[in-house]
Protein backbone atom coordinates (compact mmCIF):
# COMPACT_ATOMS: atom_id res chain seq x y z
CA UNK A 1 0.00 0.00 0.00
CA UNK A 2 1.56 3.23 -0.95
CA UNK A 3 1.91 6.02 1.62
CA UNK A 4 -0.72 8.19 -0.26
CA UNK A 5 -2.86 5.36 -0.33
CA UNK A 6 -2.64 5.17 3.09
CA UNK A 7 -3.89 8.94 4.26
CA UNK A 8 -6.69 8.20 1.76
CA UNK A 9 -8.21 5.53 3.91
CA UNK A 10 -8.22 7.67 7.20
CA UNK A 11 -11.24 8.97 8.31
CA UNK A 12 -11.86 12.85 7.38
CA UNK A 13 -15.24 13.68 9.13
CA UNK A 14 -15.38 16.37 12.00
CA UNK A 15 -14.73 15.45 15.25
CA UNK A 16 -18.31 15.52 17.00
CA UNK A 17 -18.35 19.06 19.33
CA UNK A 18 -16.31 20.79 16.46
CA UNK A 19 -17.91 23.53 14.60
CA UNK A 20 -16.11 25.53 12.12
CA UNK A 21 -18.74 27.14 10.45
CA UNK A 22 -19.05 29.02 13.92
CA UNK A 23 -17.48 32.51 12.76
CA UNK A 24 -16.79 33.94 16.50
CA UNK A 25 -16.42 37.21 15.26
CA UNK A 26 -14.79 38.45 18.73
CA UNK A 27 -14.55 42.08 17.30
CA UNK A 28 -18.62 42.02 17.94
CA UNK A 29 -17.97 41.68 21.64
CA UNK A 30 -16.33 44.94 22.00
CA UNK A 31 -18.96 46.94 20.99
CA UNK A 32 -21.89 46.65 23.40
CA UNK A 33 -24.15 48.79 20.54
CA UNK A 34 -23.47 45.90 18.36
CA UNK A 35 -24.91 43.22 20.56
CA UNK A 36 -27.80 45.03 21.98
CA UNK A 37 -29.22 45.62 17.99
CA UNK A 38 -28.18 42.01 17.67
CA UNK A 39 -29.97 40.74 20.88
CA UNK A 40 -33.12 42.78 19.78
CA UNK A 41 -33.32 40.91 16.11
CA UNK A 42 -35.82 39.23 15.78
CA UNK A 43 -34.09 36.42 13.24
CA UNK A 44 -30.96 35.92 16.28
CA UNK A 45 -30.64 32.69 17.25
CA UNK A 46 -30.70 31.85 20.50
CA UNK A 47 -30.19 29.01 22.96
CA UNK A 48 -31.57 27.94 25.81
CA UNK A 49 -29.20 26.14 28.55
CA UNK A 50 -30.75 25.50 31.78
CA UNK A 51 -28.15 23.44 35.01
CA UNK A 52 -26.29 21.75 32.13
CA UNK A 53 -28.86 20.88 30.03
CA UNK A 54 -30.08 22.74 26.82
CA UNK A 55 -33.48 23.18 25.39
CA UNK A 56 -34.19 20.42 22.34
CA UNK A 57 -36.55 19.01 20.21
CA UNK A 58 -36.16 14.81 19.26
CA UNK A 59 -34.65 12.51 21.21
CA UNK A 60 -31.03 10.48 21.27
CA UNK A 61 -31.03 9.35 18.31
CA UNK A 62 -32.59 12.26 16.08
CA UNK A 63 -32.21 15.72 18.10
CA UNK A 64 -32.09 19.33 16.85
CA UNK A 65 -31.16 21.90 18.97
CA UNK A 66 -34.10 24.89 19.20
CA UNK A 67 -32.62 27.85 18.03
CA UNK A 68 -35.58 30.89 18.33
CA UNK A 69 -35.58 30.22 22.47
CA UNK A 70 -35.12 33.71 23.05
CA UNK A 71 -35.38 34.48 27.16
CA UNK A 72 -38.44 36.17 27.89
CA UNK A 73 -36.90 37.48 31.42
CA UNK A 74 -33.81 39.07 32.16
CA UNK A 75 -30.63 35.88 32.22
CA UNK A 76 -26.56 35.68 31.56
CA UNK A 77 -25.89 35.16 28.02
CA UNK A 78 -23.31 34.96 25.76
CA UNK A 79 -22.75 35.83 22.39
CA UNK A 80 -21.33 32.74 20.54
CA UNK A 81 -20.81 34.34 17.17
CA UNK A 82 -22.49 34.41 13.78
CA UNK A 83 -23.81 31.10 12.31
CA UNK A 84 -25.54 30.89 9.00
CA UNK A 85 -24.76 35.17 8.83
CA UNK A 86 -27.04 35.15 12.05
CA UNK A 87 -25.95 36.19 15.30
CA UNK A 88 -26.13 33.11 17.91
CA UNK A 89 -26.53 33.87 21.57
CA UNK A 90 -26.89 31.71 24.47
CA UNK A 91 -29.08 32.19 27.44
CA UNK A 92 -28.73 31.02 31.33
CA UNK A 93 -32.30 30.25 32.35
CA UNK A 94 -30.12 28.09 35.03
CA UNK A 95 -31.56 30.56 38.19
CA UNK A 96 -35.25 30.19 36.67
CA UNK A 97 -37.06 26.92 38.43
CA UNK A 98 -38.79 26.09 35.73
CA UNK A 99 -36.98 27.14 32.56
CA UNK A 100 -39.85 27.14 29.50
CA UNK A 101 -41.96 29.33 31.50
CA UNK A 102 -38.82 31.42 31.11
CA UNK A 103 -38.88 31.74 27.52
CA UNK A 104 -40.62 33.90 25.14
CA UNK A 105 -42.24 30.52 22.98
CA UNK A 106 -41.74 27.60 25.37
CA UNK A 107 -41.75 24.25 22.99
CA UNK A 108 -39.48 21.54 23.34
CA UNK A 109 -37.19 19.94 26.44
CA UNK A 110 -33.89 20.22 28.59
CA UNK A 111 -31.66 17.24 27.77
CA UNK A 112 -28.07 16.69 28.85
CA UNK A 113 -25.76 17.36 25.62
CA UNK A 114 -23.60 14.23 26.15
CA UNK A 115 -26.94 12.73 26.47
CA UNK A 116 -27.89 13.48 22.60
CA UNK A 117 -24.58 14.67 21.06
CA UNK A 118 -24.51 11.96 19.19
CA UNK A 119 -27.93 12.37 17.46
CA UNK A 120 -27.51 15.97 16.14
CA UNK A 121 -26.45 17.67 13.59
CA UNK A 122 -22.41 18.14 13.61
CA UNK A 123 -22.36 21.15 13.61
CA UNK A 124 -25.15 22.13 16.07
CA UNK A 125 -22.95 19.86 18.51
CA UNK A 126 -20.64 22.36 18.11
CA UNK A 127 -22.23 25.31 18.69
CA UNK A 128 -23.65 24.39 21.75
CA UNK A 129 -20.62 22.51 23.14
CA UNK A 130 -19.18 25.88 22.83
CA UNK A 131 -22.63 27.87 24.71
CA UNK A 132 -21.91 24.59 27.57
CA UNK A 133 -17.88 25.42 28.16
CA UNK A 134 -18.80 29.53 28.29
CA UNK A 135 -21.90 29.56 29.97
CA UNK A 136 -20.38 26.96 33.00
CA UNK A 137 -17.26 29.55 33.03
CA UNK A 138 -19.30 32.30 33.35
CA UNK A 139 -21.59 30.66 36.51
CA UNK A 140 -18.48 29.78 38.16
CA UNK A 141 -16.63 32.83 38.40
CA UNK A 142 -19.32 35.39 39.94
CA UNK A 143 -16.30 36.11 42.81
CA UNK A 144 -13.25 37.40 41.68
CA UNK A 145 -10.31 34.68 42.15
CA UNK A 146 -7.91 37.68 43.57
CA UNK A 147 -9.90 39.63 46.29
CA UNK A 148 -13.25 37.78 46.31
CA UNK A 149 -15.41 40.63 44.87
CA UNK A 150 -18.78 40.12 42.72
CA UNK A 151 -17.48 40.14 39.20
CA UNK A 152 -20.02 40.75 36.50
CA UNK A 153 -19.89 40.19 32.53
CA UNK A 154 -18.57 42.06 30.01
CA UNK A 155 -17.76 41.59 26.29
CA UNK A 156 -20.71 39.57 25.56
CA UNK A 157 -20.29 37.32 28.57
CA UNK A 158 -16.46 36.41 27.32
CA UNK A 159 -15.32 38.36 30.56
CA UNK A 160 -15.75 38.42 33.84
CA UNK A 161 -14.68 41.69 35.36
CA UNK A 162 -14.40 42.10 39.05
CA UNK A 163 -16.20 44.99 40.49
CA UNK A 164 -14.15 45.86 43.07
CA UNK A 165 -10.09 45.45 42.00
CA UNK A 166 -11.08 45.53 37.84
CA UNK A 167 -9.24 42.22 37.66
CA UNK A 168 -10.15 40.28 34.49
CA UNK A 169 -11.03 36.83 34.48
CA UNK A 170 -10.83 34.79 30.73
CA UNK A 171 -12.75 31.19 30.22
CA UNK A 172 -10.11 28.80 31.08
CA UNK A 173 -9.72 25.56 28.89
CA UNK A 174 -7.92 22.72 30.47
CA UNK A 175 -5.79 21.15 28.36
CA UNK A 176 -5.49 17.08 28.28
CA UNK A 177 -3.72 14.93 26.86
CA UNK A 178 -5.15 11.57 24.67
CA UNK A 179 -2.82 9.14 23.15
CA UNK A 180 -2.28 5.74 21.06
CA UNK A 181 0.37 3.95 22.59
CA UNK A 182 1.83 1.34 20.35
CA UNK A 183 4.98 -0.79 19.90
CA UNK A 184 5.02 -1.68 16.32
CA UNK A 185 1.08 -2.66 14.94
CA UNK A 186 -0.10 -3.67 18.23
CA UNK A 187 -1.78 -1.18 20.50
CA UNK A 188 -1.81 -0.36 24.17
CA UNK A 189 -4.96 0.42 25.45
CA UNK A 190 -6.73 0.39 28.75
CA UNK A 191 -9.86 0.35 30.90
CA UNK A 192 -10.14 3.38 33.49
CA UNK A 193 -12.71 2.88 36.82
CA UNK A 194 -14.58 5.46 35.33
CA UNK A 195 -15.77 3.28 32.26
CA UNK A 196 -18.94 0.95 33.21
CA UNK A 197 -18.04 -3.16 34.09
CA UNK A 198 -21.17 -4.11 31.92
CA UNK A 199 -19.47 -2.47 28.67
CA UNK A 200 -15.88 -3.57 28.71
CA UNK A 201 -14.46 -0.73 27.00
CA UNK A 202 -10.74 -0.60 25.96
CA UNK A 203 -9.46 2.68 25.38
CA UNK A 204 -6.49 4.89 24.97
CA UNK A 205 -4.84 6.35 28.11
CA UNK A 206 -5.40 10.18 29.01
CA UNK A 207 -4.63 12.79 31.48
CA UNK A 208 -4.19 16.21 32.38
CA UNK A 209 -1.47 18.67 31.15
CA UNK A 210 0.39 20.11 34.39
CA UNK A 211 1.73 23.52 35.05
CA UNK A 212 5.41 23.71 33.38
CA UNK A 213 4.96 20.66 31.43
CA UNK A 214 5.27 20.11 27.71
CA UNK A 215 2.33 18.20 26.41
CA UNK A 216 4.93 14.93 25.09
CA UNK A 217 5.88 15.28 28.50
CA UNK A 218 3.10 14.91 29.61
CA UNK A 219 1.88 12.11 27.43
CA UNK A 220 5.43 10.47 28.76
CA UNK A 221 4.77 10.97 32.07
CA UNK A 222 0.76 9.51 32.22
CA UNK A 223 2.01 6.60 30.32
CA UNK A 224 4.52 5.44 32.54
CA UNK A 225 2.16 6.20 35.94
CA UNK A 226 -0.63 4.38 34.31
CA UNK A 227 0.80 1.65 32.67
CA UNK A 228 4.55 1.96 33.31
CA UNK A 229 5.48 1.88 29.74
CA UNK A 230 8.42 4.20 28.45
CA UNK A 231 7.52 5.81 25.62
CA UNK A 232 9.96 7.40 23.01
CA UNK A 233 8.39 9.79 20.06
CA UNK A 234 5.27 11.42 20.41
CA UNK A 235 3.52 13.27 17.64
CA UNK A 236 -0.09 15.07 17.07
CA UNK A 237 -2.73 14.07 15.34
CA UNK A 238 -5.89 16.09 16.35
CA UNK A 239 -8.24 17.85 18.86
CA UNK A 240 -11.45 17.52 20.23
CA UNK A 241 -13.41 20.51 22.50
CA UNK A 242 -14.62 18.36 25.68
CA UNK A 243 -16.22 20.98 27.98
CA UNK A 244 -17.61 18.85 30.74
CA UNK A 245 -16.61 21.09 32.31
CA UNK A 246 -13.59 22.50 30.86
CA UNK A 247 -10.99 20.66 28.54
CA UNK A 248 -9.16 20.47 25.17
CA UNK A 249 -8.38 16.61 24.34
CA UNK A 250 -5.11 17.41 22.64
CA UNK A 251 -4.63 13.67 20.60
CA UNK A 252 -1.12 11.65 19.91
CA UNK A 253 0.36 9.02 18.32
CA UNK A 254 3.06 7.44 20.74
CA UNK A 255 5.73 5.11 19.83
CA UNK A 256 6.49 2.99 22.85
CA UNK A 257 9.59 1.62 23.99
CA UNK A 258 9.47 -1.18 26.27
CA UNK A 259 6.22 -3.88 26.47
CA UNK A 260 6.11 -4.81 30.30
CA UNK A 261 2.83 -3.54 31.75
CA UNK A 262 2.96 -2.72 35.62
CA UNK A 263 -0.83 -1.02 36.04
CA UNK A 264 -1.40 1.77 38.06
CA UNK A 265 -4.12 0.01 40.43
CA UNK A 266 -5.92 3.35 41.80
CA UNK A 267 -6.11 4.77 37.52
CA UNK A 268 -6.90 1.52 35.88
CA UNK A 269 -9.06 -1.43 36.01
CA UNK A 270 -6.76 -2.80 33.50
CA UNK A 271 -4.78 -2.62 30.40
CA UNK A 272 -3.40 -4.43 27.67
CA UNK A 273 -1.37 -4.87 24.58
CA UNK A 274 -4.05 -5.83 21.41
CA UNK A 275 -3.17 -7.18 18.03
CA UNK A 276 -4.80 -5.55 14.81
CA UNK A 277 -6.81 -8.78 14.21
CA UNK A 278 -7.67 -9.13 18.10
CA UNK A 279 -9.36 -5.24 17.44
CA UNK A 280 -10.93 -6.68 14.30
CA UNK A 281 -12.25 -9.59 16.60
CA UNK A 282 -12.99 -7.61 19.66
CA UNK A 283 -17.03 -9.17 19.39
CA UNK A 284 -15.83 -12.66 19.71
CA UNK A 285 -13.30 -11.98 22.41
CA UNK A 286 -15.94 -9.71 24.75
CA UNK A 287 -14.24 -6.27 24.51
CA UNK A 288 -15.53 -2.86 22.99
CA UNK A 289 -14.21 0.05 21.66
CA UNK A 290 -15.18 3.61 22.55
CA UNK A 291 -17.64 5.55 20.84
CA UNK A 292 -17.05 5.70 17.22
CA UNK A 293 -17.74 10.13 17.99
CA UNK A 294 -14.69 9.93 20.11
CA UNK A 295 -11.29 11.15 19.56
CA UNK A 296 -9.92 8.24 21.19
CA UNK A 297 -11.98 5.73 18.72
CA UNK A 298 -10.53 8.45 15.84
CA UNK A 299 -6.79 8.05 16.96
CA UNK A 300 -7.20 3.99 17.61
CA UNK A 301 -8.75 4.25 14.01
CA UNK A 302 -6.62 6.25 12.23
CA UNK A 303 -3.18 4.07 13.58
CA UNK A 304 -4.96 0.91 12.06
CA UNK A 305 -6.01 2.76 8.62
CA UNK A 306 -2.01 3.17 8.43
CA UNK A 307 -0.78 -0.19 8.76
ZN1 LIG B 1 -11.26 41.35 42.58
Amino acid sequence: MSVNHMRDTQPTRPLLYTNEELDRAGHHREDPDWIAAARANPSAYWIAYWRGQFLIEGDASAARAVFDAAPSLSAPFVFLGLWHNQPVFAADLSPHADPLAALARPHGHFAELRAIAGGLPGPEAGVLATARGLLWWQARHQFCGVCGGACMPERAGHVMRCTACATEHFPRTDPAVIMLVHREDRLLLGQSHKFPVDRNFFSTLAGFVEPGESLEATVRREVFEEVGVHVGHVSYEASQPWPFPASLMLGFRAEALTDNITLDPNEMRAARWFTPDDIANRHALGFNLPPRDSIARRLIENFLATL
